[in-house]
């Protein structure tokens, strides 16, 4: 599904992603994990094509969609198969769920507003969020609210959904049950996730494979079991005693 060939990206003379090579399959959960700072966000947002790498190239369903310092024209067809989810602020505060989540369909689609509503219960059903198509966010609680946000990335139909720590604001149950909505995104329909999170649970339980950055490379990328059982990378082991 995603290939991406030695992205390189600097902020200054601060390195924050050297050489990563990062792939991922169809339907597959991958979870990144790694310090503060060790460029697990910059990957995600070169990926959904938030922040433009220095260096490298991005494939996706064989295609090229980055390459030479820029987009190339593929990509704008490709960005509709990308869903991005963040910590916090991922709803219109002044709309109402129904709102948001029919907003980019109508703009980016065309889509009607009977067929973007339509869809629009679709996916809050997909999330178990229906009773809320009216709710304001700030009447959602944080899990409802991060549920509303993954079903407003289902409206666009994803092949590719990129999460960067969206449930670090949530108390452990509710968390889980964020979690097991992505769980079953890829079983049902197929959705491969890319998700950066502190849950080594969720990592040791659900991905398919665990992505370990350290200072801007990728210093581990294996089963979970082989990454939490089986490496003997000494800075793997370190995070995981100090997040467990
Ligand atoms: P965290 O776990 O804290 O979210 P991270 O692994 O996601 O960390 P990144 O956000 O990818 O880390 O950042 C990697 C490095 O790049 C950090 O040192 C950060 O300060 C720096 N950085 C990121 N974005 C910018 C920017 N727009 N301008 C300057 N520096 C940046
Ligand atoms: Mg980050």
């Amino acid at each position: 599904l995603v290939s991406a060939r030695g992205l390189q990206k600097s902020f200054g003379d601060r390195r924050v992603m050297r050489n990563v090579d990062f792939d991922m399959l169809v339907g597959d959960i991958t979870v990144i994990i790694g310090k503060s700072g060790s460029g697990k966000s910059t990957l995600l947002r070169a990926l959904a094509g938030l922040t433009e790498p220095d260096d490298g190239r991005i494939m996706f369903d064989g295609e090229v969609v980055f390459e030479d310092r820029q987009r190339t024209p593929v990509w704008k067809e490709v960005d509709s198969y990308i869903g991005m989810i963040f910590q916090s602020y991922t709803l219109w505060p002044h709309m109402d769920v129904a709102k948001n989540l029919t907003l980019a369909p109508r703009k980016k689609l065309g889509m009607s507003e009977a067929e973007a509503m339509e869809r629009a219960k679709r996916s809050l059903a997909e999330v178990g969020m229906s009773e809320h198509l009216h709710s304001r966010p700030a009447q959602l609680s944080g899990g409802e609210r991060q549920r509303a946000a993954i079903a407003r990335a289902l409206m666009m139909e994803p092949k590719l959904l990129l999460c960067d720590e969206i449930t670090s604001a949530l108390d452990p149950p509710v968390a889980a049950e964020v979690l097991g909505v992505l769980r079953r995104l890829k079983e049902e329909e197929g959705i491969a996730v890319a998700l950066v999170t502190h849950d080594m649970a969720f990592a040791s339980k659900a991905a398919d494979r665990v992505v370990f950055f350290h200072e801007g490379e990728i210093a581990v990328n294996a089963t979970p079991d082989e990454a939490f059982n089986r490496s003997d990378n000494a800075e793997l082991k370190k995070f995981v005693d100090a997040v467990r």
